[in-house]
């Protein structure tokens, strides 16, 4: 095997608890996309489907997946249909999104339509990202229009923060206001949902009837920025992955000789160098070469030479007793040691987020319980 993820499913389950209790009684909704973060679609979402109010994923395929796994609870699809699986989305029961007066609401109604059974739907408003949204004057005008459409059920009107981390913007304050404004005429029976992870925690103004938590679940601060905040809001979190590979060659170099492509490294030293059959095709960021970490018999050592396709080399020279065969861990816990998905990404000039969600649904993940 040539690389390991290791997820601990009640440390999810724990996490979700956690922002559950904050939150309250704003409801909790689970953000499963990308593969759950890279933390296994189904077991995670089977692991979190008791914790939270609904699940949300981004595209259709997603959804049928957890419908083929006998997955019942909930499910609203956050992005975009395209018209022709429309059929596919009514027959899994799904939530879908609305953002339009024209085409594709028209093309989500008739397919309820004959197929004789409303769709769910939730009407996303656009406040501030210039994503996807109807704009706030359009929205009162839409959302009467689906709320009087028979083959919608409007379970929901949502919107998506840009700057929830910063607490010290008001840009989240003026994003709500604008999204207050668009759903004032709004039933209220029917949920309004504003906040991300970083708002559900921060902005506690913003979680009006639910949250929808993504990265928080899975242990991951939404910033390095945010953590502190966060914490100080009386939440902690448990990253729940690990993962592994392990050395599969070791080569022993005299002082002043190159390593990997481009030769952007020289030992400095006589060194001892391990070969990690894993690179960026794995998952492992070609920014992380002569920039990250990784542990070692319990050692951090640095990522050294440029990350290949499909491997990369660690300068394991102050690694006692090191062999080939011997675990390296890229994210996760080496006796005393520890690299979080956030130092992984920071060396390499990305976000948590981007790590994790980037790990090849290839890699076997084994799943675990602590406690
Ligand atoms: C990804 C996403 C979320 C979850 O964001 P986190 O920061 O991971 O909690 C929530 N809402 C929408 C619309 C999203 O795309």
């Amino acid at each position: 095997m040539i690389a390991e993820i290791a997820v601990d499913l009640a440390a999810i389950a724990r996490n979700a608890d956690a922002l559950a209790r904050l939150v309250a009684p704003a409801r909790l909704t689970a953000v499963v996309k990308a593969n759950a973060y890279g933390h296994g679609l189904v077991a995670v979402a089977r692991a979190l489907a008791p914790h939270a109010a609904r699940l949300c994923v981004y595209e259709l395929d997603e959804a049928v997946v957890l419908r083929d796994a006998g997955i019942d609870a909930p499910v609203h699809v956050l992005g975009p249909i395209a018209p022709g699986d429309l059929d596919v989305a009514h027959a899994a029961d799904v939530q879908v999104t609305l953002w339009d007066r024209d085409l594709y609401a028209r093309q989500v109604a008739s397919v309820a339509r004959r197929r004789g059974r409303p769709f769910a739907v939730h009407a996303k408003i656009e406040t501030g990202v210039v994503r996807l949204g109807l704009t706030p004057d359009e929205a009162p005008d839409a959302l009467a229009r689906y709320a009087a459409t028979p083959e919608f059920a409007l379970v929901g009107a949502f919107t998506h923060l840009a700057a929830a981390e910063e607490i010290d913007s008001g840009f989240t304050l003026q994003q709500l206001a604008r999204f207050d404004a668009a759903t004032r005429a709004l039933d209220p029976r029917i949920e309004r949902h504003a906040a991300a992870t970083a708002a559900a925690v921060l902005w506690p103004e913003t979680r009006l009837s639910a949250v929808r938590c993504g990265i928080g679940l899975y242990g991951i601060w939404p910033s390095s920025e945010s953590a502190t905040p966060m914490r100080a809001r009386g939440l902690e979190l448990e990253p729940a992955l690990t993962w592994r590979t392990r050395i599969v060659a070791l080569h022993a170099i005299d002082e002043g000789t190159s390593v990997g492509y481009g030769r952007t490294w020289h030992a400095g030293r006589r060194a001892l160098i391990a070969t990690l059959p894993i690179g960026y095709a794995e998952g492992l960021p070609r920014a992380a070469g002569n920039a990250a970490h990784v542990l070692v018999r319990g050692t951090r050592v640095p990522l050294v030479g440029r990350v290949c396709m499909d491997m990369a080399f660690a300068d394991v020279t102050d690694v006692t007793d090191v062999g080939v065969g011997d675990a390296v861990t890229l994210i996760g816990t080496d006796g005393a040691a520890r690299i979080d998905a956030e130092e992984l990404a920071a060396a390499c000039g990305t976000i948590g987020y981007e790590v994790v969600a980037r790990l090849p649904a290839h890699v076997p993940r084994t799943f675990s319980e602590t406690r």
